[in-house]
């Protein structure tokens, strides 16, 4: 077992996952180290937009299932 976990956090320089010690609460201000562009991320800032664009990728899903699902209604034929 690794002791980091990676957060569904992202980089705000290079979009790659942050990984933090094991255990560790996020602090409010706390400056993370990605550990691929060696940036240091504001982890609020981070965390916000992790979750901006969490929302917008449950929009774009829920739209591409509308899509999908009036595309097979089109599709339909009967026999
Ligand atoms: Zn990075």
């Amino acid at each position: 077992m690794s002791d980091t976990r990676t957060f569904n956090v992202k980089c705000l320089f290079c979009h790659q996952p942050l990984e933090r010690e094991k255990g560790k609460d996020i602090e409010h201000g706390e400056l993370v180290k990605c550990s691929d562009c060696g940036e240091l991320n504001d982890l609020d800032s981070a965390v916000e937009v992790t979750k901006e664009e969490a929302v917008t990728a449950v929009k774009n899903e829920f739209r591409r299932m509308v899509a999908d699902s009036l595309k097979g209604l089109k599709g339909f034929k009967l026999k």
